[in-house]
């Protein structure tokens, strides 16, 4: 694993975390933190650049976001796209979910009587008309970067195609013709 000189990585078991900022306000203020604002970007090349400011910075972003979002700081963050209910906080820690094990009262299936984590965000996304946002696929994370901030890996685009493109079409199961299953 590498970790970022004054970092670290959480070592603690995820529990379901009900995020404690709303979708809207945390959708307003990544407006803006957007990326495409060239200051963030040449922010995050001198905290890159600047050891120590870096694990500053890293110290300062890891109060905020365990405190908000039960963050673990796996430094490739999907809360933009979860409305900040971070999937990390899964006990399976699935970027894409929920799992087949929640309850009927959806509850998770490790813990039971806390609510799934994906289940909330789903309903926040639902909440704010972002249902779409849940249909884009999250690649696997890079392991190697557990530790690192999440926030300058934004800005300094080391994390782009951490997600698959929005796509307005609704799920739907193959038949065999179209799997090219024959029987
Ligand atoms: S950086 Fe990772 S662990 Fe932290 S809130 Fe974002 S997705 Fe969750």
């Amino acid at each position: 694993m590498i970790v970022m000189p004054g970092s670290r990585a959480s070592t603690d078991l995820p529990r379901p975390f009900r995020p404690l900022a709303s979708a809207p306000s945390m959708n307003a203020m990544h407006r803006v933190l957007d990326r495409r604002n060239p200051l963030w970007y040449a922010a995050s090349v001198f905290l890159l650049n600047t050891r120590p400011l870096y694990q500053a910075f890293t110290f300062v972003e890891r109060q905020v976001k365990h405190r908000l979002f039960g963050c673990r700081m796996c430094g490739q963050c999907a809360l933009p796209v979860t409305e900040y209910a971070c999937p990390m906080t899964c006990p399976k820690q699935l970027r894409n979910g929920p799992c087949g094990g929640v309850s009927v009262d959806g509850s998770c299936e490790v813990y039971p009587g806390m609510r799934c984590v994906w289940l909330m965000a789903f309903e926040r996304a639902d909440a704010e008309g972002h249902v779409g946002d849940m249909r884009r696929l999250q690649r696997p994370i890079d392991q190697r970067k557990w530790g690192q901030s999440s926030w300058v890996n934004y800005w300094h685009g080391d994390d782009e195609e951490l997600f698959a493109v929005e796509s307005e079409r609704e799920p739907s199961l193959l038949t065999a013709s179209e799997s090219g299953e024959s029987h």
